[in-house]
């Protein structure tokens, strides 16, 4: 409706004013938002462009001039696919954004006008204005430092696989050359036990001879050899990745009786007493029954080696929610709290023992990091001149796996040097 049909419609001049005053509002409202939209094109870090549905770039931002380093007057009018270096691509995105409507985050190669590289991060949106005519706005970032950084990182993430490669390989060597070593001591060490065994026969009628008792010196000291030879071996096996459990289903009861019965002869020899108290019945453990063994008969060792004479030596089974708990108590000379946490560290023996005891001081530390394997733990509970109690942890084995258990309600037979249930 124009000025002229308002007046013949019978407007009156005064509503007429009225309406050209609008129309004057609307249009500097309209020259404001124009202008700030050019001002924030203007301002915004990313290089932003339109392009018509020929992909003919009809408008654009500084940041478009400084990414591409051509002046924006050189852009207007250009194929907006000849700025990539993947031109093909560029296109796809184009047709991509006509079927969906939008494309966020390629990536592309950006040339410059000094013909280098840049990559950069596309986003494009279709517009479609209100005579229909489609345009598409196009967002792009440069990403040479996040590209940078992923590069990097990408170097040292090789460089990282490279160096565990080479070390698996030279601790693989390394244990190797230990298992090789180990096997040449044990061989002799092995024929010296079973001369020593033939001898002792031959020595059968002279059980007060001397001789006897230097023999049987030897094959404990042979024995002694073999034992820290294999806790060096297990040492240096630890930390590696061969190193592996041999998990099974197991009640541990008769394993607790079995090492408590090898040992009632050496305590009652020092004479002392070993209890053992096992219930009647326990849950499965999942565990390896010969590395368990070797962490009972470590603790129950030292319990004997450093209780002396006359001392008592308890072994204890319990159930504690969802876990089995293995106690070695003894009335030995006890340990101060600061060396509690230190007898857990590989070589670490209590400088008042070093002279007086044998051993290399790994027991514990191996111990340690097989109970930890298994899932459970190991502490001991002690104070100077009060004795000490060495507990490990076992986790119950999941309860479908106890329903399929054998039948252990076997009564734990009673050790002969002190009382058992
Ligand atoms: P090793 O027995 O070969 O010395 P361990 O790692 O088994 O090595 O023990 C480390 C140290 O912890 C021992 O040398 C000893 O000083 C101390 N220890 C271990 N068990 C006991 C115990 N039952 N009573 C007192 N001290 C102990």
């Amino acid at each position: 409706m124009n000025i002229m049909n308002f007046c013949s419609n019978g407007r009156s001049g005064r509503n007429l004013k009225n309406e050209e005053r609008l129309i004057k509002i609307l249009v500097a409202d309209l020259e404001d938002l124009n202008s700030y939209i050019s001002e924030l094109m203007a301002a915004i870090p990313l290089a932003v462009y339109t392009v018509n549905a020929a992909g003919i770039i009809i408008d654009g931002n500084e940041a478009l001039a400084e990414l591409t380093g051509h002046p924006l007057e050189e852009l207007l009018g250009e194929s907006s696919h000849k700025l990539f270096a993947e031109e093909a691509e560029a296109k796809n995105i184009e047709r991509e954004t006509a079927e969906k409507g939008y494309v966020t985050e390629r990536e592309l190669t950006a040339f410059t006008k000094g013909g280098e590289k840049i990559p950069v991060c596309i986003s494009t949106r279709a517009r479609v204005n209100d005579s229909g005519t489609m345009s598409y706005v196009t967002c792009l970032t440069d990403i040479t430092e996040h590209k940078q950084t992923e590069e990097k990182l990408r170097e040292f993430y090789e460089l990282e696989r490279k160096e565990r490669i080479k070390l698996e390989r030279e601790e693989e060597q390394r244990l190797q050359f230990i298992n090789a070593l180990a096997h040449e001591i044990k061989t002799p060490l092995t024929s010296i036990v079973a001369s020593g065994g033939l001898l002792l026969e031959e020595l059968k009628g002279e059980a007060q001879s001397p001789r006897v008792r230097l023999v049987e010196n030897i094959i404990s000291a042979t024995n002694k050899l073999e034992a820290r030879l294999s806790e060096l071996l297990d040492i240096a096996k630890m930390g590696s990745l061969s190193f592996k459990l041999n998990l099974e289903l197991l009640d541990i009861r008769p394993l607790l009786q079995k090492v408590a019965s090898e040992l009632l002869p050496v305590a009652t020899e020092q004479g002392q007493s070993l209890t053992v108290d096992i219930p009647l019945s326990v849950p499965m453990v999942k565990a390896d029954g010969q590395r368990l063994e070797q962490v009972l008969l470590n603790l129950l060792t030292n319990a004997i080696k450093f209780t002396g004479e006359g001392g008592k030596i308890q072994l204890r089974l319990t159930r504690k929610g969802n876990e089995l708990v293995v106690e070695v108590k003894d009335n030995g000379p006890g340990i101060t709290k600061e060396e509690q946490t230190r007898i857990f560290k590989p070589y670490y023996r209590i400088e008042a023992d070093r002279q007086r005891f044998s051993g290399l001081g790994l027991g514990l530390a191996l111990s340690k990091q097989l109970m930890e394997l298994h899932g459970g733990k190991i502490w001991v509970q002690s104070g100077l001149g009060k004795g000490s109690t060495f507990a490990f942890s076992l986790p119950i084995a999941e309860p479908e796996e106890n329903a399929t258990r054998p039948h252990p309600e076997r009564r734990a037979s009673n050790l002969s040097n002190g009382e058992s249930s």
